[in-house]
Formats: C-alpha cells, sequence, structure tokens
C-alpha cells in the first residue's frame, strides 16, 4: 500500500493507492509521456504540466507515492535475495517451525525470510507463491541508478556505470534525473502481465 498525494489546481489532495492502483497510475503516466522517477525509499513521482487551452496558463501537477513502510536500506544481501525471488517460481514453505522462501533452488534462511516478509519486500499470495512487492522493486530501481562521484569535473555518472557530459552541477542533475525517469518508464514498460495479476489479485 501506498501513501498517495496528488497535487492539482485546489491544492493536495492524499489518499491510499494499493499496489496495482499504483501501477495503473504509472502505465497511465507513461501513457501520456509524464515524467516520472523511482525513489530509494521504493515509490514514484510523477510530474507533467497541464495547459490551459483557453488561458494558455501552464499549471505543474504532480502524483507523489510513498510506500507505507519504506524500503530504504537495501544492503547488498537483501538485494542479491531479492534478484534471487524475482527470478520467478519462488515459494513459501512451511515444514513444522521452519518458515523459508526457496527461490531458483536455493533456501532463504528462516531468518531472512521473517525480515523479507516484515520489511514489505516480498509477499506471499494464497498458493504460497513468493513475488517482490512494487516497492522492492521501484527501490531497487532507484538504487540501481544512484549519482556517483563527483559532478565537478565536467560529467555526471550513475552508479550503472552510466557517465554523460555535463558541465555544471545543475546539468548534471537534470540528465541524470533524465536518465532515471528513462530506466523508470522502461521498468514500467517492461512488467509483465502475470506480474500486474499478481498485483489485482493480492488487493
Ligand atoms: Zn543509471
Amino acid at each position: 500500500m501506498f501513501h498517495e498525494t496528488v497535487t492539482h489546481a485546489g491544492g493536495d489532495t492524499r489518499g491510499t493507492a494499493s499496489e496495482s492502483h499504483a501501477l495503473m497510475l504509472m502505465r497511465r503516466a507513461l501513457n501520456r509521456g509524464y515524467a516520472m522517477e523511482a525513489t530509494p525509499e521504493g515509490g514514484a513521482v510523477i510530474r507533467w504540466t497541464r495547459i490551459d487551452l483557453t488561458t494558455r496558463a501552464h499549471a505543474d501537477r504532480s502524483i507523489l507515492l510513498v510506500p507505507e513502510l519504506p524500503v530504504d536500506g537495501l544492503d547488498d544481501s537483501v538485494r542479491a535475495l531479492l534478484d534471487l525471488i524475482d527470478l520467478g517460481d519462488a515459494t513459501y514453505d512451511c515444514h513444522a517451525d521452519r518458515r523459508v522462501i526457496t527461490a531458483a533452488g536455493t533456501e532463504i534462511p528462516p531468518g531472512d525470510t521473517a525480515r523479507l516478509r516484515a520489511r514489505h519486500l516480498v509477499r506471499v499470495d494464497r498458493h504460497n507463491r513468493v513475488r517482490l512487492t512494487m516497492s522492492a522493486r521501484l527501490g531497487l530501481l532507484a538504487h540501481g541508478h544512484r549519482q556517483a562521484g563527483g559532478k565537478t569535473d565536467g560529467f555526471a555518472m550513475c552508479s550503472c556505470g552510466l557517465t554523460t557530459h555535463a558541465p555544471d552541477g545543475q546539468t548534471a542533475d537534470a540528465k541524470l534525473r533524465g536518465h532515471r525517469q528513462t530506466m523508470t518508464a522502461r521498468f514500467i514498460d517492461s512488467i509483465s502481465a502475470t506480474y500486474a495479476a499478481a498485483l489485482t489479485a493480492s488487493r
């Protein structure tokens, strides 16, 4: 579940969005060509400008999605487990007092399994299938495209390895933001029908 803040002419409207509703908002943003960026806490911000056809006035609009439980602090070991689960066919198994996730032939220890669930990074459906939550996937995406290194030497660097020429700090910020928006749009476009159906089923 996400906290949703919509900024419009009358101010802000706050509400909540399920994972499937959040995906619908991001797919709609993608179709309309709105700027959209995953956040490290596992949410997203969507921005666009509304133009009044009569007055020609421009007005900034946005939708901010913040997960109920931020996913900050995805360290190497947690990311490795999430990558394993994201390969697909992960299951949640209960053997007496051992509750473990089995992913790609690997058994994730009970302590790690419990932590992944408590942090809302994974979700188990009624058939004991395990999937990553939208917030985990958005957090992983943001983590994979952080600003890396300094930006005073004429270049802006992303943690994914992308390097782009940027004569000043402002240009560096803008270029990296544009890159993260592209990666977020590609991520939303790549979401499978199976995953989308799983989000809808777990509402
Ligand atoms: Zn990147």
